[in-house]
């Protein structure tokens, strides 16, 4: 058997050690004589799971003790209309939110909000096509909105806020889908911080929010029970069953991140990883990645070939090296190398050597 480097942008690719034990347990869980995919969401055996996928995650980010984490359904696009309809009933109706956008992503949370709330862009990338973080003195944020949101890594475009915004007291709202876990966060600067799990924490199905608790209650009176946060957060994320598999997995991903030193461990070696390649792409004219250098992002990293016709060359080439799953979004064009905490350097290092020589054969 012999699995690749694998740069996919999501689902992505896991830890083999999380993949190893999880087969191992496939069929009798530490002695249960069930898989957990077959238990009750409510007896012991997952209960004891759910717990220290909480507390694992909670001491991964440091979360302090008066927010919630929830394990919700529906990925982050699901959550782009669960946020207005949790938090726009904190203010008299119709109330305004301030979004900052930044690409493909926020650009979808914003379509979505405007369906429950006044939106006010109170910063846009566009005039970069999206290849930059707006700074935040020039951020035009309401007088009474809500919250503000913003997508601190732009998957698809790959931009990366590498600094927090102050935005006073107004709680910040962040989709961290493939941010979370890759660097160190100040959980208490967030309102609310959400995200798939599917990039850098486990398989699709799971959605981790994690809310400061005086934003739960203010439920639009539209808003389906199962999406009530606050209704979600009293029945410990099981008002309907709950991704028991999806939690499981995320659970053996916390613990494999704590055995590689936690987020600020994991942190040092996404930095390496991306100067790696970054570096590499500043150094020739053969590939090209059009994001402005201090909003790069350090788990996404689009680049074209000089030449598009070379692309599907490039692609075969890469594939019989083991390096696969590079194509591009279909929006965006060219390659993408999503390399998320399971990427180990060695991957990055096959994928930099692979593209000099390729530049060699055909530069
Ligand atoms: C992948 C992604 C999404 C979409 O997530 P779903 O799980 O498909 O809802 C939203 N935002 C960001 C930043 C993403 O990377």
């Amino acid at each position: 058997m012999k699995r690749h480097y694998n740069f996919s942008a999501g689902p992505a690719t896991l830890p083999t050690e999380v993949m190893q034990q999880a087969a191992d347990e496939m069929l009798d869980w530490h002695g249960s004589g069930m898989s957990v995919m077959e238990m009750s969401h409510r007896g012991k055996e997952f209960m004891s799971i759910y717990h220290d996928a909480l507390q694992d995650l909670r001491d991964l980010m440091n979360i302090p003790s008066n927010y919630k984490i929830l394990f919700m359904q529906g990925g982050a696009i699901a959550e782009n209309a669960i946020i207005p309809m949790n938090l726009v009933g904190m203010k008299p109706q119709p109330a305004t939110a301030d979004y900052i956008h930044t690409g493909h992503w926020s650009g979808r949370s914003i379509l979505d909000a405007r369906k429950y709330c006044k939106v006010n862009i109170a910063a846009t990338a566009e005039t970069s096509h999206y290849t930059h973080v707006p700074a935040r003195d020039t951020w035009k944020l309401s007088t009474d909105a809500a919250y503000v949101h913003i997508c601190t890594n732009e998957t698809i475009g790959g931009v990366e806020y590498h600094f927090t915004p102050d935005v006073g007291d107004v709680p910040l709202v962040a989709d961290m889908s493939s941010q979370i876990l890759s660097r160190e966060v100040d959980v208490s600067r967030f309102g609310v911080i959400y995200g798939g799990a599917q990039k850098n924490i486990g398989p699709a199905g799971v959605t981790i929010v994690v809310v400061r608790e005086d934003l739960l209650g203010h439920a639009l009176p539209i808003c389906p029970s199962a999406f009530d946060w606050k209704v979600v957060a009293e029945n410990d994320s099981m008002f309907n069953t709950p991704p028991t598999y999806s939690i499981y997995i995320a659970g053996l991903v916390f613990k494999w991140l704590k055995r590689q030193g936690g987020v600020p461990a994991i942190e040092k070696v996404n930095i390496a990883k991306a100067a790696l390649l970054y570096d590499y792409l500043d150094s020739t004219e053969f590939y090209r990645n059009p994001v402005a250098k201090d909003c790069r992002s350090r788990m996404n990293v689009p680049f074209s070939l000089h030449k598009e016709s070379l692309n599907e060359l490039f692609l075969d080439g890469a594939k019989e090296r083991g390096l696969v799953q590079l194509k591009g979004h279909s929006s965006v064009g060219g390659m993408r190398a999503s390399i998320y905490n399971a990427m180990p350097i060695e991957g990055v290092r096959a994928l930099v050597d692979y593209m000099r020589d390729f530049e060699k054969q055909h530069g």
